[in-house]
């Protein structure tokens, strides 16, 4: 006989399920997207699918008791991709809001850590605050997982932040269906503000900008250079990663 596949998702458990399953392994996996542009050929989920799909493949290959995965939050804060059709942002007081209140409740069942896997450079600080507020106020082990910031680095692309060429190359490797090879579109030139504000510039420094002032593509980077295999590189170790993370947080928790 076959034995049953463990859920990881915890909208597809039980409560009783989830209960012993908290009480086994006192964490939660959050993941955090965005609905915003990305350029002309990618779709506007591609943050929240990856978030998700990282976060789920890890627990899928996690030991049992495997860890749960809440349901992923779609939104996040995109108000400088507003200027373009399809984004939908939250202001960062109500997301901050919403990871604590997310929070609160799955401490009630029992969970000392929350893991987010973010997929949007721009829920980074506003992650990091609702992160010190929830240790402060509720005791809670937090942590944020981005295995893109060391990716884009390994692509090597001057510059590419967004939509360019390490995002078309992941989308490739993952959702190939859903990307518009047909519109992607030649690098623009941006126009910083001051030579520091360039993403590729060695002394940069951090600026609020509104991504259609610096590019009227929408893509910051250059997204014509594609690597598939790099691509399929990259979630490859951004999972194991996420995987080795995990087993180390529950020996530690369970040591606690
Ligand atoms: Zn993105």
């Amino acid at each position: 006989m076959s034995r049953k596949k463990e859920k990881i998702e915890l909208g597809e458990v039980t409560r009783e399920t989830a209960k012993k399953r908290f009480k086994k392994f006192p964490l939660a996996i959050l993941p955090v997207g965005s609905c915003e542009q990305h350029g002309p050929h990618l779709p506007l989920d591609t943050d929240a699918y990856d978030a998700h799909y990282v976060a789920t493949e890890a627990a899928n290959l996690s030991k049992s008791p495997k860890p749960l995965v809440l349901p992923t939050l779609p939104y996040g804060i995109s108000l400088h991709h507003l200027g373009f059709c399809g984004t939908v942002s939250l202001t960062p007081q109500t997301f901050i809001n919403l990871v604590f209140e997310i929070a609160e409740s799955v401490k009630l069942h029992g969970v000392k850590a929350l893991v987010v896997v973010n997929g949007h450079g721009g829920n980074t600080a506003s992650l990091i605050a609702a992160g010190q507020m929830i240790k402060h106020r509720l005791g809670m082990e937090f942590y944020i997982y981005e295995g893109w910031s060391g990716g884009h680095k390994r692509f090597g692309i001057p510059g590419d932040v967004h939509a360019g060429g390490f995002e078309t190359s992941t989308s490739l490797a993952i959702r190939p269906h859903l990307v518009d090879r047909e519109a992607i579109p030649q690098p623009v030139k941006s126009s910083f503000p001051i030579p520091q504000t360039n993403f590729s510039a060695e002394e940069h420094i951090g600026f609020a900008f509104n991504t259609d002032e610096l590019s009227k593509t929408g893509v910051l980077g250059d997204a014509t250079k594609i690597d598939i295999e790099k691509g399929k590189e990259f979630w490859k170790r951004s999972i194991e990663n996420l995987v080795a993370i995990l087993e180390e947080l529950r020996k530690h928790l369970l040591r606690a």
